[in-house]
């Protein structure tokens, strides 16, 4: 469903991607994890149109985002995204934060949106909420407001970049409850995380990003307990 080829990019005089092919199937979901600045965050920019890109391929469903006459808008659309900073509008209360790039960008009718949009809060637990205003909520069910509005798009991936990076450890757990709930219906997902229990238990397969590189990849279980390069080695010795 998503695919990189030889994808480098540069910042200035730095080289942030070297040589990634990232490949992302259907219905799969893959976890990245590296240190600091090794090109996570960068890495999903590009998939997503966020970022633009010197040399190499990426695909999205068959569509390339490289080339010329290639339509950004279409292919963001496809992939929802979700940051370690929700990014909700605060003016707006929940359901019109849900609604509004449907209704302005895709012209659905908002009763429609609407009926779609409480559907998706049950599903994360905040149907109560929908009148609420951002500021009136956790960080746990603001970020829980930011996947269903992603949801609102039906993307044919999700890009989670530290979801719960950004939240106090007791909303962290209704935060991946719902990223493990739509692993199971079966969403393809990308998701840059820390939280090495939820990479072992609902990743797929797991990818170790380095100075821009990707070292290693494989099962969670492989990686974490068998571990083939060094630099993954001592990454994990650090984290875990
Ligand atoms: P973290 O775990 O801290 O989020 P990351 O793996 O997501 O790190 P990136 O944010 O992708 O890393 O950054 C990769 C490198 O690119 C870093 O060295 C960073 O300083 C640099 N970089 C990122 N964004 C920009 C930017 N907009 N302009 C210039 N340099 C950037
Ligand atoms: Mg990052």
């Amino acid at each position: 469903l998503i695919r990189t080829v030889r994808l480098n990019k540069w910042f200035g005089r730095q080289h942030v991607l070297r040589d990634v092919d990232f490949v992302v199937h259907r219905g799969e979901v893959v976890v990245v994890i590296g240190p600091s600045g090794s090109g996570k965050s960068t890495l999903l920019r590009c998939l997503n149109g966020l970022e633009t890109f010197q040399s190499g391929e990426v695909y999205v469903d068959g569509v390339p985002l490289h080339g010329p006459g290639v339509n950004l808008d279409a292919v963001r659309r496809e992939l929802g995204m979700v940051f370690q900073q929700f990014h909700l509008f605060p003016h707006l209360t929940v359901l019109d934060n849900l609604t509004l790039a449907p209704v302005l960008v895709r012209r659905r009718p908002r009763q429609d949106a609407e009926e779609e949009a409480l559907a998706l809060l049950d599903k994360v637990g905040l149907r109560d909420k929908a009148r609420a205003f951002p500021d009136e909520l956790s960080g746990g069910q603001k970020q829980r407001v930011a996947i269903a509005r992603a949801l609102m798009m039906r993307p044919k991936a999700m890009l989670f970049d530290e979801p719960t990076s950004a939240l106090d450890p007791e909303m962290v757990k209704e935060v991946l409850d719902v990223m493990r709930e739509l692993a199971r219906e079966g969403m393809t997902m990308v998701v840059v995380t820390h939280e090495m229990g939820f990479a072992r238990e609902v990743g797929h397969r797991v990818v170790f990003m380095d100075e821009g590189r990707i070292v290693e990849e494989g099962a969670p279980e492989e990686v974490f307990n068998r571990p083939r390069e060094e630099r993954t080695k001592a990454f994990l010795g650090k984290i875990l």
